[in-house]
């Protein structure tokens, strides 16, 4: 444990259970370096409702107390993932400083879109809203989480890039907004090198176009039980025995929660292939198959017409300047 963990963890236990938003103002001015204030920050990506939310389970307030205690006035009702909270500009500016942590630093972390409500206001303002299912947070590694909260709490959503789908530490991955506990990945040791290869992708000035073009064909496959239908089984019955939860969250089958999960060594291979192959016509098609069944470890690959990978490889030059 870190020494800012130790020191977390005493100042989160020198919090009594029900302290009251009077004074939790009042603790905007104790000087940084007074015992019983916790440092916290973002966590990459994190939904500013979750920040929000630990930095309030940090001094053992419920949200709306802490937001009182900080003078941000609360419009609305949400709870995560299906909601997100929306800060002023002000509002920000308060939690920076009760989190103790830079404004640019907070705005940085945190994602975009929470705070676009910047119109000048006397008031510091939290509004939920509403989010898509396309636009909602995925829960973030449990023992991250805990590490980064002084123990207060493992519970934390965020918005992860492809590339951190899995956490390589702990094992665990929340390949849908609909899981609410994260899946254990250590059945399926393919998907930590699966992420060490996605890094290495990330040095190609092609990683993200191959990334969207091969995230797609790898959906679609699965979907419709193509090439990859055993392999992906196989993949996904481990998962789901080292995961009971997978069975019982009820929003959706296990195989549509853990999909993402399932094809990711995968489609980390197929982008892999797509941003290294050599632009037409300087390929066939049949040549390009090969070499991704190859990558893929299929003995052979022979998509019909209508397949999404032989429309890509057909249609797609794959001649962006970024390619070359
Ligand atoms: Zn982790």
């Amino acid at each position: 444990m870190s020494r800012t963990d130790v020191t977390g963890r005493a100042a989160a236990a020198a919090v009594p259970a029900q302290r009251s938003a009077v004074t939790a103002e009042a603790w905007l001015q104790i000087p940084s370096a007074a015992p019983g204030v916790c440092r916290l920050r973002p966590l990459t990506g994190e939904a500013i409702a979750s920040y929000a939310q630990r930095l309030a389970m940090t001094y053992q307030l419920a949200l709306p107390q802490l937001l009182d205690g900080v003078g941000i006035a609360l419009h609305g009702h949400g709870t995560l993932p299906a909601a997100e909270l929306h800060l002023n500009h002000n509002a920000a500016r308060r939690l920076a400083a009760l989190a103790r942590v830079p404004l640019p630093d907070l705005l940085c972390a945190l994602p975009r879109p929470a705070l676009n409500d910047t119109a000048p206001s006397a008031e510091a303002a939290a509004r939920w809203k509403r989010l898509e299912a396309a636009q909602q947070p995925f829960r973030a590694c449990t023992l991250c989480t805990r590490h980064r909260s002084h123990g207060a709490t493992d519970t934390a959503w965020v918005h992860p890039p492809p590339h951190r789908l899995v956490c390589p530490r702990h094992h665990q991955a929340a390949p849908d907004p609909r899981l609410t506990s994260p899946i254990h990945t250590w059945a399926v040791p393919q998907l930590a090198a699966a992420y060490h290869a996605h890094r290495r992708l990330l040095r190609h000035p092609g990683a993200a176009t191959a990334w969207t073009a091969a995230r797609a064909i790898t959906t679609r496959w699965y979907d419709h039980q193509q090439h990859l239908t055993h392999r992906w089984y196989t993949r996904l019955t481990r998962l789901c025995a080292a995961n009971p939860h997978l069975a019982t969250t009820g929003s959706a089958s296990p195989a549509l929660l853990a999909r993402g999960l399932v094809i990711y060594p995968e489609t980390v291979a197929l982008a892999r292939a797509l941003a290294t192959l050599p632009n037409r016509p300087h390929r066939t098609t049949n040549d390009a198959l090969s070499l991704i069944a190859h990558r893929l470890n299929l003995a052979h690959l022979t998509p019909s017409a209508s397949d999404p990978l032989r429309i890509f490889l057909t249609h797609t030059p794959l001649t962006s300047q970024t390619m070359l």
